[in-house]
């Protein structure tokens, strides 16, 4: 039996453009007209390839994208890409120049961040508009620095432009600590201190998808940064949280195809190894696709994937570019079938989220740990 197949490549992912715009859009509606929804696309894109998904939300009207480097914000500027840009992980020396050269928006971590910004601007004889990064209470990136610190630095500003001022949660889905709730009282102390000394920009921002699912509107203001949403995933609450309020579902499928099929008695040892041993006459597929695309070494004698409809488990360890799936209870299958890793075959389906769960991993880094050599297949 050979199923249809969009790729004849070994290991391909397959994204659903209507998915991800489905996905932008109920973050949308959620967060009401008045808040601009600004779709994080760093790390292409948590695996789905950061131009294709930057294109399919400017498509859906993003005023705003996120990176986080001023190379892919360079990138995404080659691409063709006229949304405003901010990047978020921090800029080194040579960074500021080519922010005014890409027209793009860096993020402020310290003052000597902002400093650095206008010596830049002043040189390149350019604006640099910024965004302003407060440490509320994750202890990251973001200034300590206190409000007239602050106020300082921005009123000595000659051609650089503070125009937002942001901060990052770290516990939003976690509803046994008020960091959360601490950390947005801590914004609007800064932020009503800033203002009492002049400082209005024009933009306040402080939610991810978590802060945006499990509602707390008061930490929207004028921006949200989904990135997991547009994908698909809201991470499960911890204590007594809200029901998540979005309607996203994965916009990827990830799926491998079947390079030999065999049949092993019992009490065969499978694998480098052998960590595994048949305990009965087995009929085993290899697969086209191992750790170095991403399959987690630990789902080795743990993961499943969908073959012909039906769960099959891995079996031993997985290999670099291989992996043995048993099948003797799946429908019969061939070499050059497809299996699914992620995704939904009939009923049956796995997403990132119970992948990463046995990989002892989160799904931002499953997603993220798909490799550059997985054909990326779009479709509508
Ligand atoms: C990655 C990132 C986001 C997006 O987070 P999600 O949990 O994927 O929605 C938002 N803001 C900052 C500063 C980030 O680094």
């Amino acid at each position: 039996m050979t199923r249809s197949t969009p790729s004849s490549a070994r290991c391909y992912v397959e994204i659903s453009r209507r998915q991800l715009a489905a996905n932008y859009n109920a973050v949308r509606r959620t967060v009401g007209p008045d808040v601009d929804v600004m779709g994080v696309v760093k790390a292409e894109a948590y695996g789905h390839g950061m131009v294709e998904v930057a294109r399919v939300l400017e498509a859906h009207g993003a005023r705003w994208l996120a990176v986080s480097t001023v190379a892919e914000g360079a990138a995404l500027r080659a691409a063709g890409l006229k949304a405003e840009i901010l990047v978020m992980a921090g800029l080194l020396a040579p960074d500021p120049a080519v922010a005014i050269a890409q027209r793009l928006t860096p993020v402020a971590h310290s003052l000597e961040d902002i400093a650095a910004f206008d010596k830049a601007s002043l040189a390149a004889g350019q604006p640099l508009p910024f965004h302003l990064k407060l440490d509320t209470g994750m202890a990251r990136l973001g200034t300590r620095a206190t409000p007239a610190a602050i106020a300082h630095a921005l009123a000595g500003l000659r051609s650089a432009r503070c125009e937002g001022l942001l901060t990052h949660f770290a516990s939003a889905s976690d509803f046994t600590t008020p960091q959360t709730t601490l950390q947005i009282e801590c914004f609007d102390e800064l932020t009503g201190a800033l203002a009492e000394l002049g400082v209005r920009p024009k933009y306040l921002h402080l939610s991810s998808t978590n802060a945006i699912a499990y509602a707390r509107p008061h930490a929207w203001r004028t921006i949200v940064r989904p990135g997991h949403a547009i994908y698909g995933y809201v991470s499960p609450a911890k204590g007594n949280g809200p029901p998540s309020d979005l309607a996203v579902a994965p916009a990827l499928s990830w799926k491998a195809k079947i390079v030999a099929v065999k049949d092993v008695p019992a009490n065969t040892l499978v694998g480098y190894g052998g960590t595994a041993c048949t305990r009965r006459a087995t009929r085993m597929a290899i697969l086209g696709a191992g750790y170095a695309d991403g399959i987690p070494h630990r789902l080795s004698n743990r993961g499943r994937v969908i073959a012909g409809g039906k769960f099959a488990p891995i079996l031993g360890t997985v290999s670099m570019d291989l992996t043995t799936i048993d099948i003797t209870d799946s429908a019969k299958l061939s070499p050059g079938d497809d299996v699914t890793l992620l995704g939904t075959e009939g009923r049956l389906s796995i997403n990132a989220q119970e992948m990463a769960r046995v990989a002892g991993t989160i799904s931002y880094n499953v997603l993220c740990g798909i490799k550059p050599r997985v054909e990326r297949v779009y479709i509508d």
